[in-house]
């Protein structure tokens, strides 16, 4: 089996492994005062400091959560409460079901959020809490972050970012940008499934009220016992250099794009390991599931769209956002993990060549077909 849908979860990372079994021998809770409990929020502090420092801020700063879905909810109804909330057309579901009802910022067709209309957003709603992705999961196209924190800090806005797809990969010093916070997943940078943070600009941890009420834990910003193996292994994985994908990824573009295929965000600065590939063919789209299910068949992981939601595909709406109506429904995403082998590309630009074939000379039916092999 190849494994390219990092975006979904990256592999885990050997370091995180060995992080988390060290963990895992370690007894007790870090709430008891006793000598193991001790001990366990010793290493408790630790991944805080660690993940602290990687990101650029003070550990009493970082709320440690099940992952990046809780902290972006933590966020929005903390610093959303009384403000008007804007978020970004193509925002992550994270994001778009913690905020009902909030304003839609458009985006320009290369899915970069459209600034001039932030702007005027921002001139009507004052006080607002911007919330953006800095790169999205589906397209790997990043937002011009710095100029829409620019924007926030000129309309006294308060600006959160989802991280969740840019950190470990490309660094961006989000507090510095004028974030007033941002969400991280650990299973997004080769931890475990499971454990996330939301970091805080300074003064603004305080503010954040827990969602399910517990035993105090996180200073009273979030209940419930830590998950201290995850947050073990998040931290170790943090520490982690990524290898830049960029060139197998423009050799799988470039193979694509000869078998018809369109690039959803290439206008667009993206992510070095993110394709998201539409197969148009004259008699319409051939769907995603089909292209997915064909793909998977020949031995390679790949996802239609979003994969986040309960094994569901539905149209995208983040290419919807973009103006791709027409191919919200017919598009891949390939997504290279930091273990790509040597060959993986290879075979992979093998088996799509041979499903674009098929699926454009018979649309809809190479689902049925015998399997793919890559040579
Ligand atoms: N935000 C983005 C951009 C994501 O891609 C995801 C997961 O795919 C999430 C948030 C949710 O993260 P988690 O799985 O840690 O809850």
């Amino acid at each position: 089996m190849v494994y390219l849908d990092a975006n979904a979860s990256e592999p885990l990372h050997p370091a995180a492994r060995a992080a988390m079994l060290a963990a895992l021998e370690q007894p007790g809770n870090p709430a008891s005062i006793h000598g193991a409990g001790r001990a366990a929020r010793r290493v408790l502090e630790s991944a805080r400091e660690s993940l602290a420092a990687r990101f650029h801020a003070a550990p009493g700063d970082l709320i440690f959560t099940s992952g990046a879905t809780e902290a972006d909810a933590l966020a929005i109804h903390a610093l959303g409460a009384g403000r008007p909330v804007l978020i970004g057309a193509t925002e992550h579901d994270a994001v778009r079901a913690a905020a009902p009802g909030a304003v839609i910022i458009p985006v320009r067709q290369s899915g970069e959020v459209d600034l001039p209309t932030l702007e005027a957003l921002l001139r009507t709603h004052e006080n607002a809490l911007v919330c953006l992705m800095s790169a999205n999961n589906e397209t790997g196209v990043l937002h011009p972050l710095a100029d829409a924190a620019s924007l926030c800090a000129r309309y006294h806005a308060l600006l959160h970012v989802d991280a969740v797809q840019t950190a470990g990969r490309v660094e961006i010093d989000y507090l510095a940008l004028g974030a007033a916070s941002f969400a991280v997943s650990a299973h997004k940078l080769g931890g475990p499934l499971g454990a996330g943070a939301l970091i805080c600009a300074a003064g603004l941890a305080d503010h954040i009220k827990p969602l399910i009420a517990g035993g105090g834990q996180e200073r009273g910003r979030r209940g419930g016992t830590p998950a201290l193996p995850a947050l073990a292994g998040f931290a170790a994985a943090a520490m982690v250099a990524r290898p830049d994908l960029r060139a197998a990824r423009e050799r799988i573009e470039q193979a694509a794009r000869a078998c018809g295929a369109l690039v959803m965000g290439e206008a667009a600065p993206r992510l070095g390991n993110t394709s998201c590939l539409a197969l148009p063919g004259a008699r319409g789209g051939v769907r995603a599931e089909t292209q997915v299910i064909a793909l998977d068949m020949a031995g390679f992981c790949v996802s239609a769209g979003s994969a986040c939601s309960s094994g569901k595909v539905a149209r995208s709406h983040v290419l919807a956002a973009m103006g791709y109506a027409d191919h919200a429904g017919d598009a891949i995403r390939v997504s290279l993990p930091w273990n790509l082998r040597d060959g993986d590309v290879d075979q992979f630009i093998v088996a799509y060549r041979a499903m674009a074939e098929r699926a454009l000379r018979k649309p809809g039916d190479i689902s049925s077909s015998p399997p793919v092999r890559a040579a």
